[in-house]
């Protein structure tokens, strides 16, 4: 029969993941004692809770995990994609040399071997793996279950003492929420220089637009903060009007600009991908083309 472990770092609430795991279920809990008692009534099998991780991060309980994982060897790891069941389901992967899946959305066993399929870029495709020997596989987490009474052992692990914070800083952010914009002015490596930045400024001004950006301004030069680009890694947008500025429409990009009502892009090259699914493009340069609009919007 196959089985599963659930890892759970601190968080009770695996309706979802007990409904996906495939076969026998074992929770294995770093946290309060109270979380290992409402994951024992959640539906798994049995629980192995480790503790409180107390000022240890959850990367020292990875080797701990890892060997209680490797000791009963199940077809399936799952965890949740909240970030504190990431780390630990990174980290304990890192320990057993296992894949990880994420965006998965079904987990199958078949003849000892996990399927899993997962959506990839950005959803717009399905992928079905499979994976011979350890995997770690990420889904939603869901709510608190209800069923069952499953015993709960205690197993002493003691942290990797290796492993310490030093420091906690809250994240920087700023106020910016693209989701809601109605207008967005989104520039690529199109642009020359940071000072450029106002060349798109000056246009989303005068539209009453946010500005935005691909990945490579914020992620690479810092030109911008990272929440302010859109992509399948980065925000999902649905403004009624997106216009790109010399961003040259790789897939990672335009799927999260894909709810956009009017796309209007901007580019020197007549040939970029863009133009295949823009509404409206213009071959040109784009501070010429900026600078333009601004002028006759003003
Ligand atoms: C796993 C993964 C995830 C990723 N996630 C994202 C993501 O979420 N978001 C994202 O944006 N990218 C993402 N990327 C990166 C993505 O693949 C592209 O590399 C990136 O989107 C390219 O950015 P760009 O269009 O600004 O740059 P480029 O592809 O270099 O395009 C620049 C464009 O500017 C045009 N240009 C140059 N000068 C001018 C000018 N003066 N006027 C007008 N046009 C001009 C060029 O013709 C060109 O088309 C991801 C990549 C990977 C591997």
């Amino acid at each position: 029969m196959s089985s599963t472990y659930i890892l759970v770092a601190g968080d009770a609430r695996i309706s979802a993941l007990v409904a996906a795991a495939p076969g026998a279920t074992t929770a294995v809990v770093v946290g309060t004692r109270a979380v290992a008692d409402a994951v024992a009534t959640s539906g798994v099998g049995s629980v192995v809770w480790l503790g409180e991780p107390g000022d240890a991060p959850l990367e020292a309980f990875a080797g701990p995990v890892a060997d209680l994982v490797a000791a009963a060897a199940p077809d399936v790891v799952l965890a949740s994609t909240r970030p504190a069941d990431r780390v630990l389901a990174g980290a304990v992967a890192a320990r057993l040399g296992a894949p990880v899946h994420t965006m998965a959305s079904k987990v199958e066993v078949h003849d000892g071997a996990a399927e899993v399929t997962r959506a990839v870029f950005g959803g717009i495709a399905r992928q079905t793996l499979r994976t011979a020997g350890p995997v770690v596989v990420v889904v939603d987490g869901g709510t608190l279950g209800e069923g069952g009474s499953a015993p709960v052992e205690e197993v002493a692990a003691a942290p990797a003492p290796t492993v310490r914070v030093v420091e906690t800083r809250a994240a920087e952010r700023t106020q910016v929420d693209l989701g809601r914009a109605q207008r967005i002015v989104a520039v690529g490596r199109g642009l020359k220089a940071q000072e450029d930045v106002a060349v798109v400024e000056g246009l989303a001004a005068v539209l009453g637009a946010e500005t935005a950006c691909s990945r490579p301004l914020a992620e690479g030069v810092g030109w911008f903060t990272k929440d302010r680009y859109v992509g399948v890694t980065g925000q999902h947008v649905q403004p009624d009007l997106y216009v790109a500025l010399g961003i040259s429409g790789q897939l990672q990009h335009t799927v999260g600009a894909r709810a956009a009502g009017t796309v209007v892009a901007v580019n020197t090259d007549a040939s970029c991908p863009y133009f295949a699914e823009a509404d409206y493009c213009v071959v040109g340069d784009l501070y010429a083309i900026a600078g333009a609009l601004t002028d006759a919007l003003r």
